[in-house]
């Protein structure tokens, strides 16, 4: 039955996809993928991997729950070969940081006076300068578990504090990509330039449910080659060109396929805060930072210092706390997390001994701005590729500032 099974599927994959066929080997030929298709398929309609199902992303000190959740057996129709190949190491790092944990705060703590930082509260941020003027154009930069696991065996070699500090750093931040890729099977597929693929995509999805016979949307060479590139829409496509999957449960899957691309491309799109309020030519933006109890000032002046600029248009922290509607600021103590924000639940979530730029970023978020950096999952080096531009505060985030493109945004989102 394996077999057959695979023999049918190559037969009409092929006549189909001929040319990219061969770079997709890998991709699909894999034991666990043939499983889990003779098992019909129990991923695509197990509700727990919704696309997007993000309400646990946060975690602190934990890292060895966070990579169980991620490394999990349910999971690994997501992996591809390196995840299996790195697997084992991953989690031998991750052990070893965790016992660290105490040695690292401590790290932070004994370094920050040679750094320049600022303390608002009881927190501290890191504000670095730049050494030189970022440059308006795009660049990027790779990050992979490649790399991580030479820098560990060098970091076991001289037990140098300050390396087991910089890993927990790489490897926290790696972990939220590995999460979303693998756990939530979000698609590392588009650049800067993907929303035209992405909308020529999603227009032939909707005219194929118009018509209910249809189970075959036309896909060009083009799409499904830039499809193929994540594994949720592989198996997707694996799936519509599989004469024995049953007519109905295409037509569940190109609708759910449609609900996939819609949050791809909401990437693209501004983001208007719910509950911020025009007055005149301001922007009142409401927020809980209790947090930094009788600090809250020294925040609220960072954050439109950096946001208003000489001319036009301001914004404005109103410090209001939950439960009146509010977003809410939290920060963890273990310091290393990827900081993020959630609208569902209104909350910015940043970690001490973060950076300022970081804080002005995730604001960003806050005022309905999209993360204007794109991350890609590449297979052949098994790396994540970032698309950036260093001059731009939502893009190189440690670097950029915010720009007039910025404004130009938030006038014609909040000031119709
Ligand atoms: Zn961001």
């Amino acid at each position: 039955m394996l077999v057959k099974t695979m023999n049918n599927f190559y037969k009409h994959f092929k006549s189909h996809y001929k040319i990219i066929i061969y770079q997709n080997i890998n991709l699909l030929f894999r034991p666990i993928l043939l499983l889990s298709l003779l098992s019909g398929c129990t991923f695509l309609n197990n509700s727990s991997k919704n696309r997007n199902q993000s309400d646990n992303k946060y975690f602190n000190g934990d890292l060895v729950t966070k990579i169980n959740e991620i490394y999990s057996k349910e999971n690994e129709d997501m992996y591809d070969s390196c995840d299996y190949k790195n697997k084992e190491k991953i989690f031998e790092i991750v052990l070893e940081i965790n016992k660290k944990d105490d040695l690292i705060k401590k790290t932070f703590q004994e370094k920050s006076p040679e750094l320049p930082t600022i303390k608002i509260g009881k927190y501290t941020f890191l504000n670095y300068k730049n050494d030189k003027d970022p440059t308006n154009e795009w660049k990027t930069s790779q990050d992979s578990w490649n790399d991580i696991i030479a820098f560990y065996e060098n970091a076991k070699k001289s037990d140098d504090p300050v390396s087991w500090a910089r890993l927990n750093r790489w490897v926290r931040s790696i972990i939220s990509d590995d999460e979303d890729r693998i756990k939530y099977g979000i698609f590392y597929g588009s650049t800067r330039n993907s929303e035209p693929i992405l909308l020529k995509i999603k227009e032939k999805i909707e005219i194929c449910l118009k018509n209910s016979e249809c189970i075959n949307i036309g896909f060009s060479i083009d799409e499904f080659t830039f499809l193929s590139k994540g594994r949720l829409y592989s198996r997707f496509l694996f799936l519509l060109n599989d004469k024995e999957y049953p007519i109905n449960k295409k037509r569940n899957l190109i609708q759910k396929f449609l609900n996939w691309i819609d949050s791809d491309l909401d990437r693209y799109k501004f983001n208007i805060n719910p509950i911020a309020k025009i007055e005149d030519k301001t922007l009142v933006i409401p927020i809980d930072i209790s947090v930094f109890e009788a600090d809250e000032a020294s925040f609220i002046d960072i954050i439109e210092t950096a946001w208003n600029l000489s001319a036009g248009n301001k914004i404005k922290l109103l410090s209001q706390k939950r439960p009146a509607p509010s977003f809410l600021l939290n920060i963890d103590d273990m310091p290393g997390g990827r900081a993020f924000v959630q609208f569902k639940n209104q909350s910015i979530q940043l970690f001490n001994f973060g950076r300022i730029k970081t804080m002005i970023h995730e604001f960003g978020h806050v005022l309905g701005l999209r993360d204007e950096y794109y991350t890609h999952w590449d297979l052949s080096t098994c790396s994540y590729i970032d698309e950036y531009n260093e001059a731009n505060i939502m893009s190189g985030s440690s670097t950029g500032v915010v720009l007039p493109e910025h404004w130009e945004k938030l006038n014609l989102n909040y000031w119709k």
